[in-house]
């Protein structure tokens, strides 16, 4: 994908998207507390959001929902009481759950509690430290070398107390139960990429679909990194049978080539959609098989639910230097990859939602085309998209065993083809939706 492949209309929606994740990206979030609400109330202001708190306390499977964290303050100060370290200028400077702390300390002591990456000297780690109590602070490794002997005043006004764990779900409704579940986590502070892309993109989809006609209903969930999705599975494990096919959208704005992580069932309709849309997108792709390491495909593809549910993300977690540092910044994500993965997930969600089987209802040898205007040598096509090619493959699968995204994968045609051929066939009364 080069900038010349942008349409005017993807190159709006991609600055859309970009302005979203810059909204979003000043809000200090965590696992619980305040952030996350804030960042649940402005994708509410976009989208019809119920927002879920559940308490500190609570059993959620083998996990428990911890002590709610918000932090108003930060900072290390030198013997002039100037702040050498600012949560105030950068909310990664602060290991995110780190327990409240007010006193005067030596270079020495502090340097227990400071956290940088040599390598990169001029970016800040993130770091968390959810489930050990602890305190610290993150800074370039050039600030450190900087920082001299002395005694130096460190504050973290935080409070770990009893209070909830927030998500929030969007759920669209549609003909049918069946459920297309899109989960994105929220749960990181200033980093764009990881967690904020995903954010974004969700929310954009969740409203084109909202403004669609849907024959599957959608649920999108916007939860914390693995305690949310747990929590969500956990207070949701009745209904999750409904869930017929599932995406985690996370890292979706690098300039990386689209990935796909399948699910553990590795041959799910969703991740046959997937792999049909960008194999037919004429640009770089990869597709991994799944692994139980990565976002919260872990939790829906545990065992015990083994649902649907595939990862679509650009560069993979790690595989970028900038991941949970600094450097995952607003520059680091870019307007055309966001719209670019806006476009290839509605495309894939297109191919599941209209991924309908059919019954021939002229079997016995080929139906004549011509007479019924099927066939564009006699003129009788109006959709251009239509071809004789399609409607044979149609009409020769089409015996209730098998769906347009089986005629589309064994013809080699685009689902879109298909789905016009079948349209038209439906149209001329020799194709009836199967039963079921
Ligand atoms: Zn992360």
């Amino acid at each position: 994908m080069t900038v010349a492949d942008i349409t005017p209309a993807a190159a709006s929606l991609g600055n859309e998207l970009h302005d979203f994740v810059s909204e979003l990206y000043p809000i200090c979030r965590s696992i619980t507390g305040n952030g996350v609400r804030e960042t649940l109330r402005r994708i509410g202001e976009r989208i019809p959001l119920e927002v879920h708190e559940v308490p500190t306390g609570t059993q959620v499977f083998d996990w428990t929902i911890p002590p709610e964290w918000n932090i108003r303050d930060a900072y290390v100060a030198d013997a002039h009481g100037n702040r050498v370290v600012d949560f105030r200028a950068c909310n990664l400077h602060v290991v995110s759950y780190s327990t409240p702390v007010k006193k005067k300390m030596s270079l020495a002591e502090l340097k227990e509690h400071l956290s940088t990456i040599p390598e990169r000297p001029e970016w800040i780690p993130y770091r968390t430290s959810y489930y050990r109590r602890y305190w610290g602070f993150c800074l370039s490794h050039s600030a450190l070398l900087g920082l001299e002997d002395g005694e130096y005043e460190v504050c973290i006004d935080s409070t770990l107390e009893d209070g909830h764990l927030t998500y929030g779900e969007c759920f669209l409704p549609g003909e049918r139960d069946e459920e297309v579940l899109i989960s994105t986590h929220v749960c990181h502070p200033s980093l764009a990429n990881d967690n904020l892309s995903g954010v974004a993109v969700a929310t954009f989809l969740a409203q084109a679909l909202a403004a669609s006609r849907r024959r599957l209903s959608y649920r999108f969930v916007f939860a914390p990194g693995t305690i949310g999705a747990i929590t969500w599975l956990s207070e949701n494990r009745d209904g999750v049978s409904r869930i017929k096919h599932g995406l985690v959208l996370t890292g979706v704005g690098d300039a990386g080539i689209p990935t796909y992580k399948r699910s553990r069932r590795g041959n799910a309709t969703i991740d046959r959609a997937v792999v049909h849309v960008l194999g037919r997108s004429g640009g770089d792709y990869e597709v991994l098989n799944f692994s139980p390491y990565g976002y919260d495909e872990r939790q829906y593809c545990s065992p015990g639910f083994d649902l649907p549910v595939g990862c679509f993300m650009r560069t993979p977690w790690g595989r970028y230097p900038e991941y949970h540092t600094s450097a995952d910044n607003l520059d680091f994500v870019h307007a055309e990859a966001l719209a670019d993965s806006l476009q290839k997930v509605r495309a894939a969600l297109s191919v599941v939602e209209n991924d309908v089987s059919y019954v021939n209802l002229n079997p016995h040898c080929e139906p004549q085309l011509a007479r019924r205007g099927l066939y564009r040598a006699a003129g009788g096509l109006k959709d251009e998209s239509v071809d004789e090619l399609g409607l044979l493959w149609v009409l020769n699968l089409s015996d209730s065993r098998h769906s347009l995204l089986d005629v589309a994968e064994r013809s080699g045609l685009a689902f879109e083809n298909v789905t016009a051929a079948a349209t038209a066939l439906v149209e001329a009364g020799l194709l009836e939706e199967a039963a079921g």
